[in-house]
């Protein structure tokens, strides 16, 4: 951004420096003009008095011209009779020259042409005489590239000055523009800084106060997490604790240590699980969008993750079916296997004795139904939160963490999916994502 501001000001600095500079020509180019008109009319008043007295013939009038300024007299009929730069036998008929004519009817007469004469450029002005003569003077003309061509080594100078100093400016105001918004990072802490003016550009403020409240979220969502996570540890291992106490103190009979072994072991699992799905999200947070990997089907992903849960429904007489399409996206393979896994391990915990679940897979979309408990209305909002269950003991007592589900949408939002849930209390709930690939 910062180079390219800085290109910007410097384009627009040497663009209106040459503007300026082309402005000036112009403009000086008019004024040397009317200055060469006026000088070339002092010069013929001039000759003509001197002529018109008859302080000299008219063969000396040669003698006015110089390298620059010719002299030309013309009779009243267009016959040149006197020039001092060619000779006058050899010339033609002037009487239809412009500055003639106009001459001849309002008693002087301006061109500015190219002479037949001499094939130069020329200013022209002629004036009648008394006698009915005409006394014509000119001189060159002054084009733009011959003045431009005399100041060819200050112009030059002057671009090469211009430009460093478009560089310079262009340079030294983009830091000014930035310096505010670089200083910006360091100063999110400051719960004033969107109303500082004198600190951040009004324009930038709603972007710093959003930046500054999803700051605030996401560290109150990290504090509600490692609270959460740290309550959900202590739960069983406080009960460890306890059994392993009882048999240390010798308070548990020698014929219940099998029954608390079973205990302990069943709580260490719980922690086991618990910590494996903590390192899951954090994994998942930390991949954020680079998860697009192969070309992974979901139907023969379903079927698998049904053989994997095959055993734990079958003891519950619950029957677990695949069905629909073969459909493929691009994804990362163990996540989305985790997503089916964890909807169908929901589908099943939370299913009735003998129940059915039901994956089906189609063109973009995933769906696993059941015929379990549901969920009632005000909760399937809250659902895919971590840590959020309805009915905490009976999540606990299936094996639920609280964390399936938000691992779900993270997978989910990942693949460019969309959760929708459907949902009736006692009879069954329907958890599809639809992916827009
Ligand atoms: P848990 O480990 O507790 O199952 P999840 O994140 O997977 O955590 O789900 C969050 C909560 O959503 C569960 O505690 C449960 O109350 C509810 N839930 C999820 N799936 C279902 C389902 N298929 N039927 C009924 N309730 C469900």
């Amino acid at each position: 951004m910062e180079a390219k501001i800085t290109l910007s000001l410097f384009y627009m600095g040497l663009l209106s420096a040459v503007i300026a500079i082309t402005l000036s020509v112009i403009t000086f180019y008019g004024t040397i003009q009317e200055q060469i008109q006026r000088d070339l009319q002092a010069s013929g008043d001039m000759v003509a008095t001197v002529y018109e007295n008859g302080f000299i013939q008219p063969d000396d009038l040669t003698k006015f011209g110089t390298e620059d300024l010719r002299v030309t007299l013309i009779s009243a009929d267009g016959t040149v009779l006197v020039d001092s730069q060619a000779a006058a036998s050899e010339m033609d008929d002037h009487s239809q020259r412009p500055e003639i004519k106009d001459a001849q009817s309002l008693g002087f007469g301006w061109a500015a042409r190219e002479s037949q004469t001499l094939g130069t450029s020329d200013y022209y002005y002629a004036q009648e005489l008394e006698s009915g003569e005409i006394l014509r003077v000119s001189v060159a003309a002054v084009t733009v590239p011959m003045m431009l061509g005399q100041a060819y080594p200050g112009l030059i100078g002057i671009l090469i000055l211009l430009f460093i100093l478009a560089v310079v400016f262009a340079v030294l105001l983009t830091k000014r523009l930035l310096r505010p918004i670089k200083s910006l990072p360091a100063q999110l802490d400051d719960p004033t800084l969107a109303s500082d003016t004198t600190r951040v550009y009004p324009e930038l403020a709603p972007f710093v106060l959003e930046i500054q409240n999803q700051r605030a979220m996401r560290e109150q969502l990290r504090q509600e997490f490692t609270a959460n996570v740290s309550h959900e540890l202590k739960t069983p291992l406080t009960t460890i604790s306890g059994y392993a106490e009882m048999i240390e103190t010798g308070l548990a009979k020698p014929e219940d240590n099998k029954k608390i072994a079973g205990v302990i072991h069943k709580e260490a699992g719980r922690l086991l699980q618990l910590i494996g799905e903590i390192i899951r999200l954090s994994e998942l947070d930390a991949s954020g969008e680079e998860v697009r990997q192969e070309r992974v089907e979901l139907l023969g992903l379903a079927k698998e993750c049904r053989e994997t849960l095959e055993s734990a429904a079958s003891q519950r007489g619950i029957r677990l079916e695949v069905t629909g399409c073969t459909w493929a996206l691009w994804g990362n393979r163990t996540q989305l296997w985790e997503l089916i896994y964890n909807l169908m391990d929901n589908a099943i915990r939370y299913n009735r004795d003998n129940g059915t679940v039901t994956v089906e897979v189609g063109q973009g979309f995933l769906s696993v139904r059941d015929t379990g408990i549901g969920i009632p209305r005000e909760h399937q909002a809250r659902i895919f939160e971590r840590f959020y269950r309805v009915d905490k003991s009976h999540s606990r007592a299936t094996g639920g963490t609280g964390l399936g589900l938000s691992i779900v949408k993270h997978v989910a939002e990942a693949h460019k999916g969309k959760i929708s849930v459907e949902s009736t209390v006692n009879v069954g709930t329907e958890i599809r994502v639809t992916f827009t690939e």
